[in-house]
């Protein structure tokens, strides 16, 4: 949709205003264009309590029922009360990895529809766009799916197979776009589209809205420029995610050419030749997925590995002692690299990745060409490809590298907002993250609790998973359908009273 061409650019406000068109954006969009979720005649919770709650509002939908009451009693892995009742009700026993049918079903109704408009930089999926194209995701393949659309049912049309239940991100980043078709949601999607700023505008009869601007990417067949838009909105929702600026580590040398910060740094050097078997070790610093990823590729490349992480290997908080072996094969596999090839104190490092000793025997090692620093932070990097690190007891080791890849995170990209967003966190002094500070909402309403009309969710709220980010979008737009209700009826009672006084005034007259 190119903005220019809409009505809205007039001096219309918009009741909604997205900005980020992943998962969280496109479900929200779908509870706004009217699909609403109803108990079905033959549906059943196995939860006893949900199952009563619901079936004495059975003829309620769930966007008019109290969420808050719904919600008690229900557990599950979210800290946010209603992404964990939408989960339930969407996935039964989701945990148990099995497929038990959802007692809703989900009804077009048109009146209900919200206009809005999402905002997005890419083509509808988000993050998933810019993950790795083959690698297989973290989740079983239908957490990560949207309400109204099995994401088997649409494998099985497409002819694909899902492996071990699982799916690549190019075949989720492809069902999101296809969704987004399929429900006839696109006339609200504005992709190609950067937010750079949104601010509070104060209305004349006391009240306020939102001004969103920003740049549209537009190409004809001679050139491709940017064209400035801006909009108006009662109400704006951050589904920004958090994977736009990869986290740093703060130490020297951390600007040298030879350090990279993302995983496609990697995938570059290794489809142009700059790095092969015969190269210096590349250096992998972290120990999430993508840093697990980066020690895959490398390895299956033959260029030697050193990798190295804070936490010991067998920290419960790391992601590899949270994933089933049978499920994830490949992060089991980088897992026991990490344990079985453990650089040894007082060790020389360059007799690390020697194939044969003199006497022609062969170091045993089940991993060649890997070697893990547990327990170890970079002091600094140096302008010859040295790297330094230390152990926790505060021995340095000097590394030779080819490449270092610092692969810890990211943090979402609030530049549009005053001072990065920073206010909206729990802890305002520090910048809003996923894990750390995420940004403060009511936890039945995701609106924040320091800006009324901004909503948030998704990993800006802490939710990092697919799975229970959709409760976001639950809450969301029952808050706003409430809060429209509310002001249609206020408006009805003005005009009636507009009336009632006009009234007495003729008579008076
Ligand atoms: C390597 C990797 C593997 C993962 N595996 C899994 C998994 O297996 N299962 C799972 O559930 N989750 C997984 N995740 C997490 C998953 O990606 C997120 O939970 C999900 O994509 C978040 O959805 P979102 O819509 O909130 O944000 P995103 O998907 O990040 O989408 C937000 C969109 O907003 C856009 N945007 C940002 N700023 C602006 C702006 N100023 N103007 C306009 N647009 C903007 C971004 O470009 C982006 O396209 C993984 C993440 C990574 C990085």
């Amino acid at each position: 949709m190119e903005l220019c061409n809409k009505e809205i650019l007039s001096e219309e406000i918009l009741p909604v205003v997205i900005v980020g068109n992943g998962p969280s954006g496109i479900c929200l969009s779908y509870l706004l264009s009217g699909y609403t979720p109803y108990l079905s005649p033959e549906g059943f919770h196995p939860n006893p309590i949900l199952h009563n709650k619901l079936t004495k509002n059975s003829d309620l939908s769930l966007l008019d029922q109290d969420l808050e009451y719904l919600c008690e009693g229900v557990e599950g892995r979210s800290s946010n009360p209603v992404a964990v009742l939408f989960d339930a009700l969407l996935l039964p026993d989701g945990d148990f990895g099995v497929d038990c049918a959802s007692p809703l079903i989900w009804q077009h109704e048109p009146e209900r529809a919200i206009p809005h408009l999402v905002l997005g930089k890419g083509p509808p999926g988000g993050a998933w766009h810019a993950m790795e194209g083959s690698m297989l995701t973290l989740s079983l393949a239908n957490w990560m799916e949207l309400p109204g659309l099995k994401l088997k049912d649409w494998m099985r049309d497409k002819r694909r197979n899902v492996r071990n239940d699982r799916a690549t991100p190019a075949e989720i980043a492809s069902y999101y776009q296809h969704y987004v078709t399929k429900m006839g949601l696109e006339k609200s999607f504005a992709c190609g589209t950067t937010v750079t700023s949104v601010s509070r505008v104060s209305s004349t009869s006391g009240g306020s809205f939102w001004n969103i601007k920003g740049l549209q990417r537009r190409a004809n067949a001679l050139e491709e420029n940017e064209v400035p838009f801006s909009v108006y909105a009662n109400n704006v929702v951050l589904a920004t995610g958090t994977h736009d600026i990869p986290a740093r580590l703060g130490v020297d040398g951390e600007n040298l050419p030879f350090v990279c910060h993302s995983f496609w740094e990697l995938e570059a050097a290794i489809s142009s030749s700059r790095l092969d078997r015969a190269s210096e070790p590349v250096l992998i610093v972290g120990a999430g997925l993508t840093a697990a990823d980066a020690v895959l590729a490398a390895h299956h490349l033959n260029t030697p590995v050193y990798h190295a992480f804070r936490r010991p290997v067998s920290d419960p908080a790391l992601i590899f002692n949270q994933l089933p072996k049978l499920l994830y094969p490949e992060y089991h596999k980088v897992h026991q690299m990490m344990s079985q090839e453990q650089h040894k104190v007082g060790e020389r490092v360059e007799n690390v990745f020697i194939t044969s000793h003199a006497d022609g025997s062969r170091p045993y090692t089940c991993y060649p060409g890997y070697r893990s620093f547990p327990k170890h932070h970079v002091v600094a990097f140096k302008p010859d490809g040295k790297c330094v690190l230390e152990s926790e007891e505060g021995i340095q080791t000097v590394l030779q590298v080819s490449m270092a890849l610092v692969l810890i995170g990211a943090h979402p990209n609030l530049s549009f907002l005053p001072e990065q967003g920073r206010s909206l966190g729990l802890d305002s002094e520090e910048p809003v993250s996923c894990r750390r500070n995420p940004i403060e909402v009511d936890p039945y309403t995701y609106e924040s609790l320091k800006e009324p009309g901004m909503y948030a969710m998704g990993p800006l709220v802490g939710e990092n998973f697919v799975r229970f980010l959709k409760g976001g979008a639950l809450g969301i737009a029952c808050s706003i359908a409430e809060r429209m209700k509310q002001q249609s009826a206020a408006e009805n009672c003005t005009v009636s009273s507009l009336n009632i006084q006009l009234t007495n005034c003729t008579l008076e007259a």
